[in-house]
């Protein structure tokens, strides 16, 4: 059928919301979930689990950054929006946005804007594929909530060694596979790894990707390349550079 896997893209106009922070709920020790509530979040909308927002954030130095991040649930009667930090770094080395969510407590405000855009992916594929690591968490959780119950969904996910595993929404037909990520590994060996001993299911799958850089475009190489699995059934994000500030890479579908 022509109209089956659909993958098709919003505009959005965008404005700028001022929003203040309700609680502080950590979820294991590499998440923080933060609940915002705010009369500005009127007319908010997200259309797709893997939507961005940017934040808009002080430098520490008088100035103002801007970080990516994905708002993991959106309540429009409540007018509440939750979005997760993953923690990296210690507070001397964490990024702004990072070090912002650390010491974030009811009743600070943060400006956000957007989304701006979203990627909807047509929820009529047999099985879903969603490989991230800590940063990638918010939108698979959110993917999780959304997808239609019978939905055949493997997760693989990547965090730190040592980590507490933060809990994901249970699904009937989902499959969790937690990878241990040990700092000797490099460019998504732990997803390569698992991958490669990995039958993915019968009937045709969507398989979404976001990690650091060059750890998303390594997984995406074997999806596509050494799997043969259709490009345009795949999409693959660099949500971070390692080394960079505020970085992101779009990866080619
Ligand atoms: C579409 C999109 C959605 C995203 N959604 C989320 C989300 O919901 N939750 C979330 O936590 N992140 C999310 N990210 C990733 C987030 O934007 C980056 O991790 C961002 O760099 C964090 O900003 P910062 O100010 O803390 O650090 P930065 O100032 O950007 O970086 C400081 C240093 O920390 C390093 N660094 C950045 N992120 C990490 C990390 N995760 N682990 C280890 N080192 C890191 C950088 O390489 C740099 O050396 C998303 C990114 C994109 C593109």
């Amino acid at each position: 059928m022509a109209d089956r896997h659909l993958i098709s893209r919003v505009r959005r106009e965008t404005r700028r919301r001022t929003l203040t922070v309700a609680s502080v709920e950590p979820r294991g020790d590499i998440l923080l979930r933060i609940w915002f509530v705010g009369d500005d979040l009127a007319g908010f909308v997200s259309d797709a689990p893997d939507d961005h927002v940017k934040l808009f954030l002080p430098d520490g130095e008088g100035g103002v950054v801007a970080r990516d991040y994905t708002p993991r649930r959106f309540d429009a009667a409540a007018q509440t929006l939750a979005i997760e930090f993953a923690l990296h770094g210690e507070d001397e080395d964490a990024g702004p946005a990072t070090r912002w969510a650390m010491h974030a407590q009811p009743g600070d405000t943060l400006e956000i804007g957007g989304p701006r855009g979203s990627t909807i992916v047509a929820d009529d594929f047999d099985w879903y594929l969603l490989i991230g690591d800590e940063t990638a968490l918010p939108a698979i959780g959110r993917r999780l909530d959304e997808l239609r119950p019978e939905a055949e969904v493997i997760v693989l996910a990547s965090i730190a060694h040592g980590s507490v595993r933060p809990e994901l929404p249970g699904r009937a037909r989902l499959t969790v596979q937690w990878l241990d990520r040990t700092s000797l590994q490099h460019a998504g060996a732990e997803f390569l790894d698992a991958l490669d001993a990995m039958s993915l299911p019968d009937g045709e799958g969507f398989v979404w990707i976001a990690a650091e850089a060059a750890a998303a475009r390594a997984v995406r190489t074997f999806v596509a390349e050494t799997r043969g699995h259709p490009k345009s059934w795949i999409k693959a994000s660099g949500y971070w550079v390692a080394g960079e500030m505020g970085a992101h890479t779009k990866i080619e579908e």
